[in-house]
């Protein structure tokens, strides 16, 4: 199919969810692949220090001179720091543990929370989708991310205080929307390590489709060992093992989501 015009403009979307091990980064990562599988031009934004979404797209996050960490502190430009992820089929913005120290040198600096937004200004016009991959906090990098971004999709388990969690993200947005970035909404719940066979994941699956109606994805991404072992192979769980279970989710989710930003913007 034929790729859009470069005159398009990128749709930029944060994974976010401020506890760690909820299938962030496997989200961003397969997210990003499934859509360069649909012929999207995708950036991946590495914006946790621990790197896993850089090394998911089989980039050794060791071997960078150059990361989003000069970016944010305006000593580079994405077009300079961007990696090619092969395997993936899509661009990174690489991360590694350098990045840690940017909140510090953030601190300093007058427009500290738009220090993303502004740089992705300068490329948005390469891609159809920029993916930020959040660190599991509320911190000044998730709030670059937050206020550079369109909209949130957020990974969740179907556990049962997954609710509770749910409503500091929630009010975090709500926040960044009336101070920062009017354009942040909720653009959807996406329930990841689903398994069918576990009663109380039915039912707090249930009761989240009661309480956030559509916003909830009607993709369900399963439970699957595939996507647990692709990262130690430098691979997008999509490109891994195509045919597994997991895999087949993520490119439901990535026409979702196509469908989804179509009739949004
Ligand atoms: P986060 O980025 O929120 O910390 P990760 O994406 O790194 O979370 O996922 C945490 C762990 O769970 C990782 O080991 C990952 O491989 C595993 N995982 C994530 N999603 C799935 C899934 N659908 N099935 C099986 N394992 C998964
Ligand atoms: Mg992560």
């Amino acid at each position: 199919s034929a790729k859009k015009t470069a005159t398009t403009t990128a749709r930029v979307f944060c994974i976010a969810n401020q506890k760690g091990g909820v299938g962030k980064t496997t989200t961003a990562v397969n997210l990003a692949a499934a859509l360069a599988e649909h012929d999207k031009r995708v950036l991946l934004v590495d914006l946790d220090p621990q790197g896993n979404a850089t090394m998911g797209s089989g980039i050794d996050k060791r071997s960078l001179s150059t990361t989003l960490y000069q970016v944010l502190i305006g000593e580079t430009d994405i077009a300079t720091a961007r990696v090619r992820s092969e395997a993936g089929g899509y661009d990174v913005l690489p991360a590694n543990r350098e990045l840690a120290g940017a909140e510090l040198d953030l601190v300093e600096l007058e427009a500290r929370e738009k220090q993303l937004k502004t740089a992705l200004a300068e490329v948005s016009n390469s891609y159809d989708f920029v993916l930020i991959d959040c660190p599991p906090t509320l911190s000044l990098l998730t709030l670059n991310g937050l206020t550079a971004a369109h909209g949130v999709i957020i990974p969740m388990q179907c556990e049962y205080f997954a609710l509770e969690g749910l409503s500091d993200l929630v009010n975090t947005i709500k926040r960044v929307h009336a101070n920062i970035n009017p354009d942040l909404a909720i653009i959807g719940l996406l329930r990841v390590m689903f398994d069918p066979r576990v009663t109380l994941q039915q039912q707090v699956s249930a009761q989240l489709e009661n309480h956030f109606g559509d916003k909830v994805f009607s993709t369900l991404i399963p439970r699957n060992v595939r996507l647990a072992e692709a990262p130690s192979y430098g691979l997008p769980g999509v490109v891994f093992d195509k045919a597994s279970k997991g895999a087949q989710a993520y490119l439901s989710f990535g026409a979702e989501m196509i469908t989804r930003v179509d009739s949004l913007f």
